[in-house]
């Protein structure tokens, strides 16, 4: 089995409503998806986190190397390209690039054997996964404190059990939002904040301390995710438990975060944190230093597939009998072509995703899909 080809697809909408986080605007959406053929005609497929045009610019410059190899070979492929550019890309564009690969090359290898990743990485420890919803950007133009709360009642009256709304526009506000969506979701709904590093660690701390009167999960991304001494005060300084790490690239990048304990759960992305590859690894990582592992999950439907192969297979921490399940981020943001492109969708009822058993990570491609929001003025 050798690799003949590795193609990149951008997909494109323009948005008729910009949103918003603390760090970045959307106007429109962009993702990069790879497709790695194989000289039998098997095919596999991945997708990277962030830039839709640097990610497939970087995908092709490894891309070169993967003509003629044997896709089977992950470690060694994957440690063979993250060689090429460790000089300059530790963390960042070479890692999300890499990572499409590798989700593409473990795709192959369950196609190949005809069993799922997460029997490949050892196992089904459970059948589906309860999901979180996301979303409760600033949307342009709209009140923000009625625009959030009608949306997150709309996701508990759709069967979700939690919600993650966007902070990090200024305490004060953050405070009138958080307080009206916990009246809007009722007492018993989780909710999480994600600051998107919109705070310095006395905003943060200051947020954390009133926000927790209304019953937080977690405070995300509370600073920029450079500072792990900021996220260390913050966690110190504030009740609410402290996430983060959709940003932290590769096992070295969680190493600190985790041996300081900087962070209460860590939220490494499939598709920018190495791919399956490196995920086991941070996810033992986080497992050794006793730290909750609950992945970001920002794409289509070929990471939401990948992804729920990995929580298929993530072991309970701590092995009890009624263990603590893991939660899928599902994100509720515009976006057409997120499931569009899925000959299967993998849509949530009433809250909780089934764990397809299908081989590889379980996506077909829906190509008259793929073709309509591809991005026809690609380099
Ligand atoms: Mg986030």
């Amino acid at each position: 089995m050798k690799i003949t080809s590795v193609e990149t697809h951008i997909l494109d909408h323009k948005l008729d409503t910009p949103f918003e986080s603390a760090s970045m605007r959307f106007d429109r959406r962009q993702h990069c998806l790879v497709e790695i053929t194989c000289d039998d005609g098997t095919t596999g497929w991945g997708e990277c986190l962030g830039p839709a045009l640097p990610n497939a610019a970087v995908v092709k410059a490894y891309g070169a190397r993967l003509i003629g190899r044997d896709p089977l070979e992950t470690e060694k492929l994957w440690q063979e390209l993250y060689n090429l550019f460790r000089d300059q890309g530790q963390r960042g564009l070479a890692v999300t690039a890499l990572s499409g690969i590798d989700v593409a090359l473990w795709d192959i290898k369950g196609k190949r054997f005809g069993v799922s990743v997460a029997k490949l990485l050892g196992g089904r420890m459970r059948e589906s996964v309860k999901a979180y919803a996301t979303g409760s950007f600033r949307r342009d133009g709209v009140d923000r404190v009625s625009d959030n709360s009608e949306e997150c009642a709309a996701h508990i009256a759709a069967g979700f059990h939690a919600v993650k709304i966007k902070i990090g526009f200024g305490v004060p506000q953050d405070l009138e939002v958080i307080k009206a969506v916990r009246e809007a979701i009722g007492p018993e709904a989780r909710l999480m904040v994600d600051a998107n590093h919109g705070y310095d660690v006395m905003e943060a701390i200051r947020l954390g301390k009133t926000a927790a009167d209304y019953d937080i999960d977690w405070l995300e991304e509370p600073v920029i995710p450079e500072q792990l001494g900021a996220y260390r005060a913050v966690r110190a300084g504030q009740p609410i438990p402290v996430a983060g790490g959709e940003t932290w690239h590769g096992r070295f990048g969680f190493r600190e975060p985790l041996e300081t304990r900087a962070i209460d759960i860590v939220q490494p992305d499939l598709c920018g944190v190495g791919g399956f590859t490196e995920m086991r690894r941070v996810a033992d990582m986080a497992a050794l230093h006793g730290v909750r592992l609950i992945p970001h999950v920002w794409g289509t439907a070929v990471q939401i597939a990948a992804s729920l192969q990995f929580c298929a297979a993530l072991l309970p921490d701590p092995p009890r009998r009624d263990a603590i399940a893991p939660i899928f981020e599902f994100d509720r943001t515009p976006n057409p072509f997120r499931q569009a492109i899925a000959a299967t969708p993998f849509e949530h009822e009433n809250g909780m995703l089934a764990i397809p058993d299908r081989p590889g990570i379980g996506f077909t491609p829906n190509r008259d899909a793929i073709e309509e929001f591809c991005l026809k003025d690609a380099a």
